[in-house]
């Protein structure tokens, strides 16, 4: 199948523009021929490009160093500058690359530079973000996850991850050129990702190595080819599923209610044991495990499907813990039909916590240490203490205290829990 074909069949004859290679002169195309004369510079070439047209990149204008910057900031893309023809420090340069400006400048951090962005300013692309395509990308779309849009490039779909809101037919045109698609693996083989916005393109090189002249070169001319790719004149998005924005509300309009009910469960009827923590966790799990199938069916679909996931996984797992864990709680300690028990413990230490003023006094129940705070920003609770509290065996077997604990001692008592 020819490359002319693959993009004839992803226009549908909706008219689109792309710009000359060779001038950036934009050309509006309604009926797809093989190729076209520019404008502006009558080069005759195809619409779908199959190989990139030589990009040899010329200083436009540069920026030295600001007021008050370190040299050392512009030295890093001294050796790029030189070879455009800069002897002076720079810290931008904009270079021409057949008819486009692309901008490469250091990229600091705190002062300190950190590598090179690289920009071009082009209107018309859709709104996309490229990937190098993860393991998790492939896993996601064979389980039916994620939906990508795929060229019928081999090379191209099994190295790019095409990650976008933009609607199939919009992405399929754009990606319709083999030499926007060679582009694009050139760029990923710099960088982690590629994002195209309505604003244009942007990339950032980071790390050793990040200005070697020769990579600032083939990434400044992928970033023209790729800015030069054919787009629709009317753009339009691919509408996320109700069933998709329902489940999101549900879940995270979910999380506010019981993280206010544990609250209260924790208020209320707070066990000695952390043991019904782990099985809150425990039934937790389980429920959750149950109800990853389902999940995963309402968010499938989509480009960004497993992110969605594994977000919303996790947002429905902190749900059903603390559901769960306040209902055990409320049962446990709302639903005790134990007798109360009244004891008084002898206090063996006191603590003061002079963050939150409170005296914290720990007590012997028996073998069972147990440990109680009190408001005194004045510190007046000392030892010798005692404290009579209300312990519940509890529903489940958790037992707790009832009410709040009341400590004595010598001079003055005081309430607290
Ligand atoms: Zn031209």
């Amino acid at each position: 199948m020819s490359a002319y074909r693959e993009g004839r069949e992803a226009v549908r004859h909706k008219p689109f523009a792309l710009l000359c290679a060779q001038c950036a002169q934009r050309r509006v195309v309604r009926d797809v021929d093989d190729t076209f004369a520019c404008e502006r510079c009558d080069l005759e070439q195809p619409v779908f490009a199959v190989t990139p047209r030589p990009i040899d990149p010329v200083t436009r204008e540069w920026r030295g160093l600001p007021e008050g910057m370190a040299k050392a900031t512009a030295e890093d893309l001294t050796a790029f500058a030189r070879e455009m023809g800069i002897t002076e420090p720079a810290t931008s340069l904009t270079v021409a690359c057949n008819g486009l400006d692309v901008v490469v400048e250091v990229a600091t951090s705190s002062g300190h530079p950190i590598g090179v962005d690289l920009r071009v300013n082009v209107v018309g692309l859709p709104p996309v973000t490229l990937r190098v395509e993860t393991e998790e990308h492939v896993d996601a779309k064979r389980t039916g996850l994620t939906v990508e849009v795929q060229t019928g490039d081999a090379g191209f779909d099994a190295k790019v991850f095409v990650e976008s809101a933009a609607s199939p037919e919009d992405l399929a045109l754009t990606l319709a050129s083999r030499a926007v698609r060679q582009a694009v693996v050139a760029v990923l083989g710099h960088v982690g990702s590629v994002e195209l916005t309505e604003l244009g393109i942007e990339v950032g090189l980071r790390g050793e190595g990040a200005y070697e002249p020769a990579r600032l070169r083939e990434l400044a001319a992928a970033l023209r080819t790729i800015a030069g790719a054919p787009r629709v004149l009317s753009p339009s998005t691919e509408e996320t599923p109700r069933r998709v924005n329902v489940t999101r509300f549900v879940l995270f309009g979910a999380a506010p209610i019981v993280l206010a009910s544990l609250i209260h469960a924790l208020h209320r009827y707070a066990t000695f044991s952390v043991l019904i923590g782990f099985v809150a966790a425990g039934l937790a799990g389980l429920v959750w495990l149950a109800l990853q199938p389902p999940l995963r069916r309402l968010v499938a679909g989509r480009s960004r499907s497993h992110l969605d996931f594994a977000l919303l996984r996790g947002v429905l797992l902190g749900d059903l813990f603390a559901a769960a864990l306040s209902a055990l709680l409320l049962v446990n300690g709302a639903g005790d039909r134990s007798a109360p028990r009244h004891v008084e413990l002898v206090a063996y230490e006191v603590d003061y916590d002079s963050e939150d003023n409170q005296a914290i006094v720990r007590a012997m129940d028996g073998p069972e240490k147990h440990r109680f705070s009190f408001d005194d920003p004045q510190r007046r609770i000392h030892l010798p203490a005692t404290v009579t509290a209300t312990f519940r065996q509890g529903r489940l077997g958790f037992p707790w205290q009832q009410g709040h604990a009341v400590v004595h001692w010598s001079s003055d008592d005081a309430k607290g829990k």
